[in-house]
């Protein structure tokens, strides 16, 4: 009898806790196990803002597949996925194709435009390690061609769009790498400007009033220039047009303001909400009993709140998971039945630079220090359960 063929797509939160979970429960030549992901690592989307402000080595923020996954047991194929056929249970690859009896697909996320003219062109809007890299070699750029053109003074601003996570993690660790940016290129700090821009009335909406005062000083105290209660509308080459009519020149603009599921998905039909798939408890993409949506790709209702989950690597790692624990009790046919997906919030930090974050940890509420190490010991946790103690070691921050 044909062994059946599993295939999952994107090696992130999602994809790698699938394939962990499906080595660690079948036997190999019990199933084809292929994991099909567009670079040769896996990277730690929830670092990548340290990375671009420059303030960690992007090798420490990406571990290689073939380091993690046992390759008796899993195939690894280096390709992008273009789009996939679920009639022909084939996904179409920049280089082949491949068939499928089951299929995972955990690709991410993409930047959410919002139709905003110009926001492709002119902003750094991705949020990977290449991207990462080239950010942080554009902020040095701008602050070494500053000194050969002292009148641009726009080199210097910096404007961040969106104060949700990703927005205040990136511009806070930013503004921590200031003072050493204007010590190398000998720049007066006073000359750099650091905005955040926020449709909202407030940052980091969701998190409680007082934590969002602590963030909110946190920032100012770092100079950097909250504009709060107005979205932006246009970017161009010049910098930012908010909704108020106010430009805003910046040799440099951050897209940080929201995200959709990865384009395959419109692309290969299936109905979705912003690129996500709402999928059914098993995590069923609607229709197909063989074809699994996990990650940002995938949209949960928490129907206590009656509003989607947030995409978090918090829940795609969930989702993995209960995704691997689920195909090995099916490739066995159903022998130890299905369990439904029911995603467990531990908490949320989000950091504020190097010495300072904010968190709810269940009902506790954490400032400060304490905070940071909550956060460090979820990253350490992280490395640990993909590699043990020596990835821990090798990648973690101390
Ligand atoms: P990802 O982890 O994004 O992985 C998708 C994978 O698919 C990648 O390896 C990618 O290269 C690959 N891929 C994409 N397209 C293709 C293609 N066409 N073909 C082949 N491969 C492809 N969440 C938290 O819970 N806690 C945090 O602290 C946190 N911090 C964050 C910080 C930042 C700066 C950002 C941007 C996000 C953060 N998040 C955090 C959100 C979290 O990173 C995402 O929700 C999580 O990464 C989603 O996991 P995923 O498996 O769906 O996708
Ligand atoms: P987000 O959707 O959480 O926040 C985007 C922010 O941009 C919102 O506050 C929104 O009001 C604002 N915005 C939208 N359009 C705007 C405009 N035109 N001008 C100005 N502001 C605008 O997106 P994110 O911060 O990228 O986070 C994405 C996901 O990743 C979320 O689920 C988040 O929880 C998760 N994440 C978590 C962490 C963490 O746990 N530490 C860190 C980063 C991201």
């Amino acid at each position: 009898m044909p062994i059946p063929k599993i295939v999952i797509l994107g090696a992130g939160y999602g994809g790698i806790a699938a394939v962990l979970t499906l080595q660690k429960k079948m036997k190999a030549r019990e199933a084809d196990i292929i994991l099909i992901n567009k670079n040769e690592y896996h990277y730690f989307t929830t670092k990548l803002h340290e990375p671009a402000a420059g303030t960690f080595p992007h090798n420490k923020a990406r571990v290689d597949i073939k380091n993690i996954i046992n390759s008796k047991k899993v195939k690894f194929i280096q390709d992008t996925v273009l789009e996939i056929r679920t009639r022909e249970r084939t996904i179409i690859l920049k280089s082949k194709k491949v068939a499928y009896d089951y299929l995972v697909i955990g690709l991410g996320s993409e930047p959410e435009t919002f139709g905003i003219p110009g926001l492709m062109k002119y902003t750094f809007n991705r949020w990977n390690i290449n991207s990462a890299r080239q950010l942080k070699e554009h902020i040095e750029y701008q602050f070494a061609t500053y000194r050969n053109e002292p009148e641009r003074t726009e080199l210097l601003t910096f404007v961040v769009a969106g104060a949700g996570f990703t927005g205040i993690e990136f511009v806070s660790e930013l503004a921590d790498r200031v003072p050493a940016l204007c010590k190398e290129y000998d720049v007066d700090r006073e000359l750099v400007r650091l905005f955040s821009v926020e449709a909202n009335s407030s940052v980091l909406p969701g998190f409680e009033p007082d934590l969002v005062k602590y963030a909110t000083a946190a920032l100012q105290s770092k100079g950097v220039d909250l504009i709060l209660g107005i979205p932006i509308k246009e970017c161009s080459k010049e910098g930012v047009v908010l909704a108020n009519g106010k430009k805003i020149k910046a040799g440099t603009v951050v897209w940080a303001a929201g995200v959709r599921g990865n384009s395959v998905i419109e692309r290969s039909r299936f109905p979705s909400v912003r690129g996500r798939v709402e999928v059914d408890k098993y995590l069923c993409a609607p229709g197909y009993e063989n074809v699994f949506v996990i990650g940002d790709c995938a949209l949960v209702i928490d129907r206590e709140k009656r509003r989607p989950y947030p995409p978090t690597a918090q829940i795609a790692e969930q989702m993995g998971k209960a995704i691997g624990e689920n195909l090995a009790s099916m490739v066995r046919g159903n022998k130890y039945g299905k369990k439904a997906f029911r995603p467990v919030i531990r908490g949320t930090v989000a950091s504020l630079g190097r010495q300072d974050a904010i968190g709810m940890i269940g009902r506790r509420k954490l400032t400060g220090y304490p905070a940071v190490i909550v956060k460090r010991f979820i990253d350490w946790r992280y490395l640990f359960m993909i590699g043990g103690v020596k990835l821990m070691l090798k990648k973690g921050s101390f």
